[in-house]
């Protein structure tokens, strides 16, 4: 039996009983939140962040790892069962296999997975593997030294290959290696791409570019899809032959060589957006909950966290939020409004 702690004479229920999955209008069960550590980069890539003058959030107003444990305990309990950590790029937060560790030992969290441009990857991808980290993805766009630098505006692609191979000595598997797509660019390095994914047991997967370039630059005519890729792909190398998807809310389509040697996946948010399937949850660097990239309204979750709300009004929060979605991030309608914030800012 409860107890009466209300005045009132009335028993209330704790609200786990109350539980409700975070169900939105258009049906969709949100089990996935990714979680942005920092706004900070070590390299600049044009599709993401200025070249220069980057005004970073002060560090008081980043969460902490104890309120991102905090928030992701109480989502947890609403059905979050697979988290990413993300960013700006998460290997610049000090100590973040740290959270890692905290976050595979909240009740409910099956998955702990991180994006990383494998810059510092070198330096941590052991420790990401003994707090606990299950899976990697790398972002890597070009594999040559000097597409690599117009890209990132930085000089560091031996870091980034010496990064991937730590992962792999460190016992990371299944290692996805993203790539955005962009006309111009891309077409170029489909050889050397096609070689990795064929030579090695790393997947490549390709990103149709987003608008969601901090210098306002992006342009649909800049966008290569998806299918322009896999036509080009079998072109060289013979037919992709689709996988099977185990997760049907997976924004990926895979496919494998016929000859069985190389897996190549495609997200194609341009070309063929996947928001009817999408499940996830973002959670800003400064404790902002976003419903969507594009979503142009943010709830703060750090307010509450910084003012010791309960649990069920954090829950409530959140509740509001997936509530509030709408059905498609709406980039081919006429009326589109781009966020104000960029990928950095988001975390991606
Ligand atoms: N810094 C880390 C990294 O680059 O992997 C994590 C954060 S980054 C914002 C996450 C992913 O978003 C990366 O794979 C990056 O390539 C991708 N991304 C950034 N800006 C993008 C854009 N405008 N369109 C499509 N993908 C983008
Ligand atoms: Fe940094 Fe990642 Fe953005 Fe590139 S995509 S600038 S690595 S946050």
């Amino acid at each position: 039996m409860a107890l009466d702690t209300t005045g009132t004479g009335t028993v209330t229920q704790n609200w786990q009983q109350r539980y409700r999955p975070l169900v939105d209008r258009y049906g969709r069960v949100h089990t996935n939140l990714r979680i942005s550590v920092t706004d900070r980069c070590n390299i600049r890539c044009f599709y993401c962040m200025p070249a220069e003058n980057v005004v970073f959030r002060p560090r008081e107003e980043i969460l902490t790892f104890e309120e991102i444990t905090r928030f992701v305990r109480v989502v947890a309990q609403l059905g979050v069962n697979k988290l990413r950590l993300t960013g700006g790029e998460p290997l610049v937060r000090q100590g973040v296999h740290e959270l890692v560790a905290m976050l595979v030992e909240v009740p409910g969290v099956e998955e702990v997975a991180m994006t990383t441009n494998g810059v510092l990857l070198g330096r941590w991808a052991q420790a990401l593997k003994q707090a606990g980290l299950t899976r990697l993805n790398i972002s890597l766009d070009a594999l040559d030294r000097e597409t690599f630098r117009q890209i990132t505006r930085r000089d560091c692609f031996d870091q980034v290959i010496e990064g991937i191979q730590a992962a792999q000595a460190a016992g990371f598997e299944r290692i996805k290696i993203n790539a955005v797509a962009i006309r111009g660019i891309t077409e170029g390095q489909l050889e050397r791409f096609g070689h990795l994914a064929r030579s090695t047991n790393l997947e490549v997967r390709f990103i149709e570019y987003m608008p969601l370039d901090a210098e306002n630059h992006w342009e649909r005519s800049r966008v290569l899809p998806g299918e322009e890729i896999r036509r080009l792909l079998e072109q060289r190398f013979g037919p992709l032959v689709p996988l099977p998807r185990p997760d049907p809310s997976q924004p990926a389509r895979d496919f494998i060589f016929a000859d069985g040697r190389g897996r190549i996946g495609f997200i194609n948010p341009v070309s063929e957006p996947f928001c009817h399937e999408c499940n996830r949850l973002r959670l800003t660097a400064e404790g902002q909950v976003r419903n969507c990239l594009f979503s142009l309204r943010e709830w703060d979750a750090r307010a509450l966290l910084r003012r010791g709300a309960s649990e069920e009004k954090i829950a409530q929060l959140v509740w509001e939020c997936v509530s509030e979605k709408l059905p498609g991030h709406g980039i081919d309608d006429p009326k589109f409004v781009r966020p104000q914030r960029a990928m950095y800012q988001i975390g991606g």
